[in-house]
């Protein structure tokens, strides 16, 4: 999979040279492309902003640099075509299975917001360009960032880890908190590993026991009693 990032901080990306979506990186699964938005300016100060029409607080960021970047980024891969991802708080949330759903595809391109957000015809413009596969406006969650940048590195991690390759075990991603099938709507219960006694607390006897049919009803029990805890929004009526 092919992912290119834009941002007016492209050192901010660094994280993902690390760890396991570095790894990807090195093996080749992702090809990753970082892009800082200046460049794609034209005047003294690399301005990429200016004072909102209709007045109010901040500044927008211009539709000018952002066309010529994705239009560059655009450029370079011309049989592929690539889904434009622009993180807002307005936008759909991203969950799991929009990481599932943008695994399979070949090509994310990430367009970092900073200030107010980026005039609004970036995406009228690019969502109705035949060269580019959509344009997904999506939300880590109900907070306001400073930037785009901590979105694009929480997206990129969790599609990396879906990609074929990348986990050591495929099958942990199948267990996780809502992974599609049995766990969609569900959160993982807690899990332990060695010493079977830490402190005063020890391991479940269940999960010492060796019996696979009854550590399998546990789980499901203890990921039922932790989803109707901590996430009754989950379970709808
Ligand atoms: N004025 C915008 C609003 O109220 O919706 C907030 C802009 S925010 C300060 C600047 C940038 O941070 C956004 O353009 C977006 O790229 C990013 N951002 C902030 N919160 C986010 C979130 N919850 N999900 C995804 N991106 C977010």
């Amino acid at each position: 999979m092919r992912v290119d990032i834009v941002s007016i901080f492209p050192e901010y990306l660094e994280p993902l040279r690390l760890s396991l979506v570095g790894k990807a990186v090195d093996a080749g699964i992702i090809d990753l492309h970082l892009h800082d938005l200046r460049a794609y300016t034209r005047d003294r100060h690399r301005t990429v902003d200016d004072t909102p029409y209709g007045g109010g607080p901040g500044m927008v960021m211009s539709p000018v640099p952002w066309g010529e970047a994705l239009d560059h980024v655009r450029a370079d891969e011309p049989s592929v075509r690539p889904t434009l991802v622009v993180p807002t708080p307005s936008g759909r949330p991203f969950r799991q299975a929009t990481a599932q759903e943008w695994s399979d595809r070949d090509w994310l391109v990430f367009a970092c917001g900073r200030y107010e957000g980026i005039d609004a015809r970036v995406v009228d413009h690019f969502s109705g360009r035949e060269d580019w596969d959509g344009v997904c406006e999506v939300s880590i969650g109900d907070y306001v960032l400073a930037g785009g940048e901590a979105a694009v590195l929480v997206m990129v991690e969790a599609v990396a880890r879906l990609l074929p390759g990348v986990l050591g075990n495929e099958n942990s991603a199948r267990e996780d908190s809502f992974a599609p099938g049995e766990m969609a709507e569900r959160v993982e219960g807690p899990v332990f590993t060695k010493p079977p006694q830490w402190r005063d607390l020890h391991v479940p006897d269940v999960l010492l026991s060796g019996h696979h049919g009854n550590i399998e009803q546990w789980r499901r029990a203890q990921a039922d009693a932790r989803t109707a805890e901590r996430r009754p929004d989950l379970l709808g009526d």
